[in-house]
């Protein structure tokens, strides 16, 4: 069994993909997603950097390789992210809000001292723990988004 995070699975996920790309990040995973981009661009994109394409379009997917690419059989969250949590065996390298939603880069932890100006006061007295990202420098902490997201994802049989 790995251990939480140590996943090296990564996806492209199609334009259409918006919702599922955002919850991948959230559970960890490295998700390339652009609606800046065409088809040939985003196969081009998992290609170059090993990505598993992810996408409802028929088309797209014959003209992978298989082992690259998984087609989306529902148009529903969340049973788009149940199903590529179980094709790839997913559930045990969840790892909750490691990684930016806005950047797809991983967070890393921050001194507490060093954000006392970045959030608000009831934050800073409330939580021990924060993360920034490296690329935009938002600052994170596990706060009631994260309850949320934990309830959200054991209701739909995601997290375990
Ligand atoms: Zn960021």
């Amino acid at each position: 069994m790995r251990a939480k995070g140590t996943s090296n699975v990564k996806f492209a996920a199609d334009v259409m993909l918006g919702t599922l790309a955002k919850w991948l990040r959230i559970l960890g995973f490295d998700t390339f997603y652009s609606n800046n981009i065409d088809d040939n661009q985003l196969l081009e994109v998992a290609w170059r950097e090993k990505r598993i394409l992810l996408s409802r379009d028929h088309q797209l997917v014959d003209g992978v390789n298989p082992k690259q690419a998984l087609l989306i059989e529902s148009k529903k969250m969340p049973r788009q992210l149940r199903q590529v949590v179980g094709a790839f065996h997913l559930s045990n390298a969840i790892a909750l809000f490691s990684r930016c939603v806005d950047c797809n880069v991983q967070v890393v932890p921050i001194e507490k001292a060093a954000i006392k100006d970045k959030v608000p006061a009831f934050v800073y007295q409330n939580y021990q723990e924060f993360w920034i990202c490296p690329k935009c420098g938002q600052i994170f902490w596990p706060g009631t988004h994260k309850t949320h997201a934990e309830k959200w994802l054991v209701e739909n049989s995601i997290l375990i």
